[in-house]
């Protein structure tokens, strides 16, 4: 089933295509998986998918944190399904680009297990900023109307 992957697409406002479902489906079958097995895999479903593609795919689900990355040496990565339940997400109001981060504050993770009793689900932060793009289309705005 690839039905229950959906929704790991959706929390991180990607869009689902079948191209993104299948690798995550190859991925999470092989638990560990080389781009190689990857792109064989898929190419048995869609033969005229590229490595391009499938290359493409793969990092834009590294930078969300739903794949990780384990690199046995340095020419060989193998990706998994992330297994954190421990997710920032900082998102611009501007443009709606998200920035998806592993906390690293423990003090803040131990004050939500001591009201969890440790029994913590998921833990889901958004934090709201301007990105460095649109702050600097808004400078530029600034500039035109006040010149
Ligand atoms: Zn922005």
């Amino acid at each position: 089933m690839k039905d229950d992957l959906v929704p790991i697409l959706k929390s991180v406002n990607l869009k689902v295509t079948p191209q993104r479902l299948s690798i995550l489906q190859i991925i999470r079958n092989k638990e560990h998986a080389t781009i190689k097995d990857v792109f064989a895999a898929v190419r048995k479903t869609s033969p005229s998918i590229s490595l391009a593609t499938v290359y493409k795919n793969i990092n834009t689900l590294v930078e969300h944190s739903i794949l990780g990355v384990m690199s046995v040496n340095s020419s060989q990565a193998y990706y998994e399904l992330s297994k954190s339940n421990q997710n920032i997400h900082v998102v611009c109001r501007g443009c709606g680009s998200i920035t998806a981060l592993q906390p690293t504050n423990q003090s803040m993770l131990g004050d939500i297990q001591k009201i969890a009793d440790d029994d913590v689900l998921y833990v889901e932060i958004a934090a709201y900023i301007n990105c460095d793009g649109c702050r600097k289309k808004e400078a530029a705005l600034n500039k035109r109307a006040k010149g």
